[in-house]
């Protein structure tokens, strides 16, 4: 199917209150201008360089969400626009952006990602240092960040089971940080191109969707 096409599906199919990201790294700005006349404006990137480039050529419209590991002195160049940080795993790099979007006079949302998959490589805050960082009420007196909810990935493999444990603990964790946020904390990001459905049974309010609409990626 054409990426408009499955644009178009993906906008009848969604429930109401899920959010779709287009998840366009790797792809060119063609692709994503045919997403975007398809109605898409939410685009998820994993490279600054990248959302960069394509940032400055593309419609001020779309609201770019950082999807990727984020290294601190990056931020400052993504911090003026991007929309939000899903990618959030350190204190370094709260208090990273919480100072650049200071600067800058911004409120900057962000997203915590949790480790919940049974891989070692991936990333994310594990979920009992996370508690305790929050704990130490540290992250009150930050005022120029807003945090959003909580974004995770689940473990890549065909048992449908295991997936959908690591969904249900990435929506346990969501629900027992929520009481320490407001009522903003309302995003649970998780799903992707083969899981998305099932995450979306689990509670997913945002689900990050790359090949099944712009196609296999050559990396
Ligand atoms: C690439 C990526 C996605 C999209 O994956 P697809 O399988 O192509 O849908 C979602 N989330 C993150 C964090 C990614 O890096």
């Amino acid at each position: 199917m054409s990426i408009s096409g499955k644009i178009e599906e993906l906008h009848a199919s969604l429930p109401q209150g899920v959010t779709l990201v287009a998840v366009s790294k790797f792809h060119p700005v063609e692709s994503l201008m045919e997403a975007y006349n398809a109605g898409q404006r939410v685009f998820g990137e994993n490279r600054v360089q990248e959302l960069l480039t394509k940032q400055e050529v593309l419609p001020k419209d779309i609201e770019w969400h950082m999807i990727g590991h984020l290294q601190t002195n990056k931020v400052r160049q993504i911090v003026p626009f991007v929309s939000m940080i899903q990618s959030v795993d350190s204190v370094r790099l709260i208090e990273c952006i919480n100072r650049e979007a200071e600067r800058i006079g911004r409120v900057v949302d962000i997203l915590l990602e949790i480790h919940v998959a049974q891989e070692e490589s991936k990333t994310g805050w594990n979920y009992e240092e996370l508690v305790e960082y929050l704990q130490s009420e540290a992250m009150a007196e930050l005022k120029n960040i807003r945090v959003r909810g909580v974004m995770g990935m689940a473990t890549n493999t065909d048992d449908e089971a295991i997936v959908r444990s690591d969904f249900e603990r990435l929506a346990e964790c969501k629900n027992e940080l929520a009481p320490r946020f407001g009522e903003e904390f309302d995003t649970l990001s998780m799903g992707m191109s083969e899981d998305y459905a099932l995450a979306i049974e689990c509670g997913s309010t945002m689900v990050r969707i790359g090949s099944s609409i712009f196609g296999h990626r050559n990396y």
